[in-house]
């Protein structure tokens, strides 16, 4: 992947890397664990919430070790990270419960200097949970091969568009595993255009006024045909 132009820059008073934080596919998921109930969230007692925390935990470390073992695309992604000079750690993914603060659920992270967080909270299934861990998977990927600078909207405009079309976010890996590479490309590429956005308005420099959408326009014809390490789709 070679550098977006830069000319969109971040706010000035960004400070620290931001975490790159993948919404949900599904912004309306509940937490995993059935049916929602129609009483309000504060009706849980505290014996509930554990519980309930308990169980996701369970179901995120599970479906976390299944598909590190079993994913094609998460072994993939780990093959090139290695062979790109980034072989990843043993505990590089962690669940944990994240900030349900957030305009729309999150589903995971990527930070630089910490690895990737799976909120455990907000994944609802194993697939939901392979196409975050793809995701994340882009954004460490280009850590690892550019000089990327993550302060800057473009640059995270540049890897948000390569993770919503690369991963499975607009199920684009899905549809490319089982071959059927004739997707009606232009709702594609407005369900990664749109996934972009999203991203960029959770990272909070790029948050402002249309920013977001002006960093994603601004790299698209750059950033959307690079799809490293994948093999030229088109
Ligand atoms: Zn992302």
């Amino acid at each position: 992947m070679r550098l977006p132009p830069t000319g969109i820059v971040a706010a000035s008073s960004a400070a620290a890397a931001p975490p790159h934080r993948s919404a949900s596919p599904d912004a309306a998921a509940t937490p995993g664990s059935g049916p929602r109930s129609s009483a309000p969230a504060d009706a849980e007692t505290e014996a509930q919430r554990a519980k309930r925390v308990q169980k996701q935990a369970k179901d995120c470390e599970r479906w976390k070790a299944r598909l590190l073992q079993s994913s094609p695309i998460v072994r993939f992604m780990r093959d090139e990270l290695a062979r790109a000079g980034c072989p990843f750690p043993p505990g590089l993914f962690r669940c944990q419960p994240c900030d349900a603060g957030a305009p729309a659920a999150i589903a995971g992270g990527f930070v630089p200097t910490q690895g990737i967080v799976l909120c455990q909270e907000t994944l609802v299934n194993r697939d939901h949970m392979e196409d975050t861990m793809a995701h994340e998977l882009i954004h460490a990927f280009d850590q690892c091969t550019t000089r990327v600078d993550w302060s800057q909207c473009a640059h995270l405009a540049c890897s948000e568009i390569r993770a919503a079309n690369l991963s499975g976010d607009c199920k684009f890996g899905r549809e490319l595993k089982r071959g059927n590479w004739a997707l009606a490309a232009k709702h594609h590429q407005a369900c990664v255009k749109r996934r972009a956005i999203l991203s960029l308005q959770n990272a909070k420099n790029c948050a402002e006024g249309h920013v977001a959408e002006e960093a994603v326009r601004h790299v698209w014809p750059h950033c959307f045909p690079d799809t490293a390490p994948f093999d030229e789709i088109y």
